[in-house]
């Protein structure tokens, strides 16, 4: 499947599908011509699974595409290795007209994204991401590394030329990737359309999605994650709605240490914490987050964070997110499936959402 987003005057298509990376030799062939260098900066270990598979495919070009590999996941966001990538494609005398292609999941995605916003003040990129979560990441603009003060604290908007996801590529991603990137496609549905939510909820593809299922389930994540992203590139409004489950998810996240759970594992916990909350703004039905825990347990997902750590250190997590403004606390809450509002919250109110969803999950 292909879309193309259209964010304000940056347009590009982004591509599904089992034999994307033939698209280099035909649609691509052009983009791929006009740059005078190009290289891979690869996730070391979706490198040692994958790379030759890519390398043949830009064989069509006839000129030598040079390849850095970088530590593997969220490792790679250290300012240290985006300074080494930036010495690469210097010593390489890379120039304004170089591309880069970035080959990973999200990770390698956000880095490689930075890299290429700021060397010599922009340069073209394109996403080759090898993860279900990057449906997320990898359209959108959005690009960081992390400080040792905070994750994805430097960073910029900068588009890529084009997006191509080859499926097959899935197949070796290992189960808590495969949740982490599901949940994030929940959330789009979630933030969307409720029959598509209650499809998703009551499919039995989604611990162990067909790679042809997927595809089309994905295009769906990405055209909604496009069309808000279109409308507000730069998240002064809507784009806000895509952090639903990620206030308290990204607490859980803090808490695990970053490496217990995976990200999208610690935003489902996080959509069940905001059905609750959206729950007590009488706005959401009980059931549909009872249905929805219990949707989450059978898939795998683990609620144990919320057991194990008191609600004081999940606030002290939320109280430094980015997104806490001025000490307050924004969740997105939900006025129904589909229908997404960020509202303020209470000290207390967060509390007594959280014992609720102690008592229930
Ligand atoms: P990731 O990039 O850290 O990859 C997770 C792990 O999966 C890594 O160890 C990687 O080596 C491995 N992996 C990747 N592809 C594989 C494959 N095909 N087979 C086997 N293993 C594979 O994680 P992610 O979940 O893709 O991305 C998370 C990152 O995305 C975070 O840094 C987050 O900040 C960022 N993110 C960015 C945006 C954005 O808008 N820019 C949005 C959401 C998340
Ligand atoms: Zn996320």
């Amino acid at each position: 499947g292909k879309l193309s987003v259209d964010i304000l005057n940056h347009e590009y298509n982004v591509h599904i599908g089992q034999h994307s990376y033939e698209l280099f030799a035909t649609e691509y062939a052009d983009l791929l011509g006009s740059a005078d260098r190009i290289a891979i900066i690869a996730d070391e270990h979706v490198a040692k699974l994958h790379l030759p598979l890519l390398q043949e495919a830009l064989q069509c070009t006839n000129r030598e595409i040079i390849v850095k590999t970088v530590p593997t996941g969220e490792s790679c966001k250290k300012p240290a290795v985006y300074i080494e990538c930036q010495s690469f494609l210097l010593k390489n005398n890379f120039t304004r007209d170089s591309l880069i292609i970035a080959f990973g999941g999200g990770a390698c995605g956000d880095l490689t994204g930075y890299v290429a916003a700021t060397f010599m003040r922009g340069i073209r990129y394109i996403q080759c991401p090898t993860t279900i979560l990057a449906h997320d990441s990898a359209v959108g603009g959005k690009t960081a590394i992390n400080m040792p003060e905070g994750k994805n604290m430097v960073g910029s908007f900068h588009q890529p030329s084009a997006v191509l996801f080859q499926t097959d590529l899935f197949k070796t991603l290992p189960p808590r990737e495969l949740r982490s990137g599901m949940a994030e496609l929940l959330k789009h549905a979630f933030i969307s359309d409720e029959e598509w939510t209650l499809e998703l909820l009551s499919s039995p593809s989604f611990s162990q999605p067909s790679i042809e299922w997927l595809s089309t389930e994905l295009l769906r994540g990405i055209a909604v994650k496009a069309k808000i992203v279109g409308e507000d590139e730069f998240e002064h409004s809507i784009r806000k709605y895509l952090n639903f489950g990620h206030t308290f998810g990204h607490s859980v996240e803090a808490a695990c240490g970053f490496g217990g759970l995976s990200h999208g594992e610690c935003v489902m916990i996080g959509m069940a914490y905001s059905l609750i909350l959206s729950e007590q703004h009488g706005s959401v039905d009980e059931q549909l987050t009872n249905r929805f825990i219990d949707f989450s347990k059978t898939n795998g997902y683990l609620f144990e964070p919320i057991h194990e750590y008191s609600f004081d250190l999940f606030l002290s997590y939320m109280e430094k997110d980015k997104k806490a403004s001025f000490g307050k606390l924004n969740f997105v809450l939900l006025d129904g499936i589909g229908r997404p509002y960020v509202k303020e919250l209470e000290r207390e109110q967060c509390e007594e959402a959280f014992n609720q969803l102690r008592l229930r999950a």
